[in-house]
């Protein structure tokens, strides 16, 4: 075995399968190997930290050291280590989740289905779906509108929802999965189309594609409140508000994934409750645990409850679940999470440091290559271009949004590059002067790439 292989880096390299990575920035730079962290930041087996303005994967909303949440997965531990929900069992803890996933739902009432991943909660959203319209005597109502750059999850099901085109490495979407326009107003805007204008134009294009498809083919209609790993899209002026009529007059439930904004991410608990609708059904992750234990929810309101309750009924089971479907030490973890960000401080901060967030984005935005800044509560990206006025990016192979999150790790600061914008979702525990360095560090880092390939 050579020398070199006794490194973290290249032991990482050697056995672990890298996804989601840029292979060339990994021979160049290496595996950054983290194992610890304080607060926002983590910590490598060089010593070094970094602030980590991503919260891990959006997730780690309390921070990577929070005591109260390490000592709820303990005590649980401790207590009863891991139990199912099938065949009529599940543990006390899952019994309380639930009860506590609808109380802060914007649901009146509503039923909880666990998984371990936000993947596997939209994949079994549409199991329900396809399940509920089966016994409804609607077998052929099976098809899935979602847009473009939604972000919906890895199972086969979720990559045909998402709307990137990576998929098709893989021969996906399946068939009957069907991408609307993004509603990205600044990049999708037509000349001389006001904001408004291209409102409708999102509004009537679902119109002409229930119109071509057939309302009684439709399952559902998939959205982020705002897009997240389409690079923080917020939606335009209006959105929620033009589609979800049209829903509701084809009766094509409405489902919102909250796997990111859940729990906080854009100033309130929801982000339909940001955008002003009602969905008839929400897929929760990552924040659901503050990213303690991998979890995921599909929370569906009453009447779809109720739908799935009476098809179920008629053949006496849903046959679907997974091994650690409401995981006692995930309900425990969760219900302390939940405790953690709505009474104890964390969406307060959220909201309490938001404007901070927008005045450091709209700052950096004055920068000649910077084309647009946009964002909602603690999530946010910038936009590189190479001609601020014709909104020209830059050429694909000078990886200029790589180029500065990896200049970012070299200042000490882990932030995202999606596509040519830099993307930053700091957790919700960051201080001011944490979000002031956090700004400094990225504004060195533009500076320094722009200089290179400006
Ligand atoms: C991350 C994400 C998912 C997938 O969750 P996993 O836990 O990675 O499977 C689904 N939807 C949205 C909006 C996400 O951001």
């Amino acid at each position: 075995m050579p020398d070199d292989a006794k490194t973290w880096e290249a032991r990482a390299a050697a056995h672990s399968f890298y996804g989601f990575t840029d292979l060339p920035s990994i021979r160049d730079r290496g595996t950054v190997v983290v194992t610890h962290g304080e607060g926002p930041y983590v910590f490598d087996t060089n010593g070094r930290n970094y602030l980590d303005a991503n919260s891990g994967l959006w997730n780690m909303v309390a921070g990577f050291d929070h005591k109260g949440l390490a000592e709820a997965a303990k005590a649980q531990y401790d207590r009863f280590p891991g139990y199912h929900a099938f065949f009529g069992r599940m543990s006390d803890q899952t019994v309380m989740l639930s009860e506590k996933l609808i109380e802060v739902s914007p649901f009146e009432r509503g039923k909880v289905f666990y998984t371990n991943s936000g993947s596997e909660a939209n994949d079994t959203l549409v199991k329900m779906l396809w399940f509920l319209n089966r016994a409804e005597g609607n077998p052929q109502r099976t098809k899935i509108l979602t847009r473009k750059n939604a972000y919906h999850g890895v199972t086969v099901v979720s990559s045909s929802m998402t709307g990137k085109p990576y998929n098709e490495v893989f021969g996906l979407p399946l068939p009957g999965f069907l991408h609307l326009t993004c509603p990205h107003y600044w990049r999708e805007g037509q000349a001389g189309e006001t904001e408004a204008d291209f409102t409708a134009r999102m509004a009537r294009e679902l119109e002409d594609t229930i119109a071509r498809e057939g309302a009684d083919t439709i399952a559902a209609f998939v959205a982020e409140p705002v897009m997240g790993a389409g690079g923080v899209i917020p939606p335009s002026e209006g959105y929620f508000q033009a589609i979800q009529p049209i829903l509701r007059r084809h009766g094509i439930p409405l489902i919102s994934d909250e796997v990111i904004c859940g729990f906080g991410r854009t100033g309130q608990v929801w982000g339909c409750d940001t955008y002003g609708f009602r969905p008839d059904a929400i897929i929760s992750s990552k924040a659901l645990t503050a990213g303690y234990f991998p979890m995921g929810a599909v929370i569906l309101g009453p009447t779809l409850a109720d739908r799935l309750q009476n098809a179920v009924e008629a053949i006496e089971e849903f046959p679907h679940g997974f091994t650690a479907s409401g995981h006692p030490v995930g309900c425990a973890i969760s219900l302390k999470a939940i405790e953690v960000i709505l009474n104890e401080g964390l969406l307060d901060n959220v909201r309490a440091l938001t404007p901070r967030f927008e005045a450091g984005l709209a700052r950096l935005a004055e920068n000649p290559n910077i084309g647009e800044w946009r964002g909602r509560g603690l999530m946010g990206a910038l936009e590189a271009v190479k001609d601020k006025d014709t909104k020209t990016p830059f050429d694909s192979h000078l990886s200029v949004s790589e180029r500065i999150a990896n200049t970012c790790t070299d200042h000490g600061l882990i932030c995202r590059p999606l596509g040519q914008s830099i993307v930053l979702c700091p957790p919700f525990i960051m201080t001011e002067g944490q979000m002031d360095e956090m700004f400094e560090k990225l504004e060195t880092a533009l500076n320094q790439v722009f200089a290179e390939v400006a």
